[in-house]
């Protein structure tokens, strides 16, 4: 791929300079890939209905041909532009909900190219709440494909600088509004399937969802897909959100955990292995002596903003030059509920799916096969 300059627009997130966004709009009408901010993460947009311009967007980021993208508005009246046969829960959920962090799987209108949609005949949908978001797509007054602006399978870009540390000179413009609010994706329903489907968990809550949709159908685990099956199940293949070095993450009680990583730091500091571990800021307190790299994304009770830091304290953890990453899920016996769903989906994949029960009596033993020994030879 031929290097392009990339163009930094550094924009008030609350009230965006109209210059900066006519350039941006500009640039989406002409087939161009413009990075903005948006509420859950920053997406990297093309205009939903030129095909070259969204081929763009999957060579930008090599991202899959079978992983499809998120089609953002600019109101609840675009809707009809892109998808047909429109239910009425569809409009019943985008009123309470948007703008807001929740994608809604349609019927693909026959206007929008099926390599948006990775070649299936439905298209997913939302609408950004985000001043910097919502102006350029009322400016350029185009549906916008946009996925998370990161390189495939790294953590998602909750900063401009992520957009540029794996997209400078890949992509065309990139709005820096500052940090985005929720951190993680939007929550993905089908609502093709009936009943309908949680495809993804994320800053909307199932607890709000039902409320309209009392018969949304979640799956107990997150959902795992092999390359084969991501065609049929996009979005959830098992390595996502990856920091480098190969990390498990170790469910169970605080009390337990406090042991357990105590004995588990010495054991692969004695393999020579530099330790990152990750969890949150109570546990952190009580490890801070340990002889290992301690990342926490915030405190265990504020779960919003530990999905707002989640991904930057991940990337974090790559510039620490850890070998292995011991990971502490939120996901616990008493907090299976709100945004610990969506944290836990992003841990778990982070994690490559390796997650081990730290209760049980071999659960060293575990950890030592569990872990792939690469001894992390990257600097940066
Ligand atoms: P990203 O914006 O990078 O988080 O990726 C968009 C995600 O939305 C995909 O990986 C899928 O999980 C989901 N998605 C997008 N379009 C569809 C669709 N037509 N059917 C099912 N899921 C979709
Ligand atoms: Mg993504």
């Amino acid at each position: 791929m031929m290097t392009i300059a990339t163009q930094v627009f550094h924009v008030d997130p609350a009230h965006p300079d109209p210059a900066a966004i006519a350039a941006a709009a500009q640039a989406l009408a002409e087939g161009r890939l413009v990075a903005f901010p948006t509420e859950t993460v920053y997406g990297l947009g093309a205009n939903a209905l030129d095909a070259q311009a969204v081929e763009r967007i999957f060579i930008a980021k090599q991202r899959p041909f079978s992983d499809p993208l998120i089609v953002h508005l600019a109101s609840i009246a675009q809707l009809e532009r892109v998808a047909v046969d429109i239910p009425a829960i569809a409009y019943a959920l985008a009123e309470r909900f948007w703008p807001g962090p929740l994608t809604l799987v349609l019927r693909r209108h026959p206007r929008v190219p099926p390599n948006v949609s990775a070649g299936r005949d439905t298209v997913a949908v939302r609408m950004p709440a985000h001043p910097v978001a919502l102006a350029l797509l009322q400016a350029c007054a185009l549906p916008v494909a946009a996925p998370s602006a990161n390189l495939f399978s790294r953590p998602s870009p909750t900063t401009a600088q992520h957009v540029l540390d794996d997209l400078n000179g890949r992509i065309d413009i990139v709005l820096d509004g500052g940090p985005t609010s929720i951190g993680v994706e939007s929550t993905v329903v089908d609502l093709t399937q009936s009943p309908p489907l949680l495809l993804r968990p994320g800053g909307a809550t199932v607890e709000a969802l039902r409320v309209l949709l009392p018969e949304l159908k979640t799956p107990e685990a997150p959902l795992i897909a092999s390359e084969a099956e991501a065609a049929a199940s996009p979005g959830t293949l098992l390595r996502h959100y990856a920091p480098r070095a190969p990390m498990v993450l170790l469910a169970g009680e605080t009390e337990t955990a406090l042991h357990f990583l105590r004995s588990a730091v010495a054991a692969l500091n004695e393999r020579g292995l530099r330790v990152g571990l990750f969890t949150t800021d109570e546990e952190a307190h009580s490890l801070a002596d340990l002889q290992a790299r301690i990342v926490s994304p915030g405190p265990q009770r504020d779960p919003a903003a530990v999905a707002r830091h989640l991904f930057a304290r991940l990337r974090a953890l790559d510039r620490l030059g850890v070998d292995v990453i011991l990971a502490r899920t939120v996901w616990g016996k008493s907090t299976r509920a709100g945004l610990e769903m969506a944290i836990h989906d992003r841990l778990f994949r982070a994690a490559e799916g390796r997650v081990l029960d730290i209760a049980a009596p071999d659960a060293l033993d575990r950890l030592l096969e569990l872990l792939p020994y690469r001894k992390n030879t990257q600097s940066d």
